[in-house]
């Protein structure tokens, strides 16, 4: 899913809560390869935006997107696919999806192994377009039903890349990682990074890899030069 530009730079706004539903990850019973799969198939035959939605109903039939396996050490949230992963059923599989894997510094041939990388979008199905012909926002149904219940599945995830504003916003309260812009988030990185919660993986904000970005990746080359090194060296890690 591509952003649009202003949601790309621009402000975040509040939760609807007021706070952040962090990932209280830790599972209640103990996930097993068994569990992940009845979840897997419970997400797979979700219709709550076509039957149920919390506004428009979702105009097409719904294909849900992710890549999931509990023993990924790594995690990657978007925002929701777009027409050409709606159409594929895989994630990623856009320009936006060749820029990210060169900031992981990642081949294809890692990036869809689930047992390396698991792939959790805020928004599991295509949202639609807007009247620009847009994507629009990730179906705010998605997350509370299921983000909870597939993190408490992937107990093995050390470090959660949270990709644009809708993931940063469900993940970092303000005050307690998530600035008033993407920007200034994203340029507190090495704090965030440095947080330890006994109940989720460690957090690492990044801008969105659209190209609508690159105005944004040129005036701030610290992203390129200071961000992406480490961001490789714990991709490489996480992923050997
Ligand atoms: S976007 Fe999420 S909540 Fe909506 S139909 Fe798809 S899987 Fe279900």
């Amino acid at each position: 899913m591509e952003p649009s530009r202003g949601e790309c730079l621009g402000k975040t706004s509040a939760s609807p809560t007021g706070k952040s539903p962090r990932l209280s990850a830790r599972p209640r019973a103990r996930p097993t390869a068994a569990s992940l799969k009845r979840l897997v198939t419970q997400i797979e035959a979700c219709r709550i935006c076509r039957d149920q939605p919390n506004g428009a109903r979702l105009a097409h039939e719904p294909r849900p997107v992710l890549q999931v396996d509990r023993r990924a050490r790594l995690a990657i949230s978007g925002q929701a696919p777009g027409t050409r992963v709606h159409a594929s059923g895989r994630p990623f599989t856009d320009p936006s999806g060749d820029r990210l894997r060169s900031w992981l510094g990642i081949g294809p041939e890692i990036f869809y192994d689930a047992a390396r990388v698991a792939i959790v979008p805020m928004g599991f199905c295509f949202p639609g377009l807007d009247a620009k012909g847009g994507d629009l926002p990730p179906r705010k149904e998605c997350a509370p039903a299921w983000r909870a219940r597939v993190f408490e599945q992937l107990p093995n995830v050390e470090l959660l890349l949270l990709i644009g504003q809708y993931a940063q916003r469900w993940h970092l309260a303000p005050g307690e990682g998530r600035a008033a812009t993407l920007t200034q988030t994203v340029m507190d990185w090495r704090q965030i990074l440095q947080r330890e919660d006994e109940d989720g993986p460690r957090l690492l904000p990044l801008p969105h890899p659209s190209w609508r970005n690159n105005a944004w990746l040129k005036v701030h080359p610290w992203f390129e030069a200071e961000l992406l090194p480490e961001l490789r060296k714990q991709v490489e890690r996480l992923t050997a």
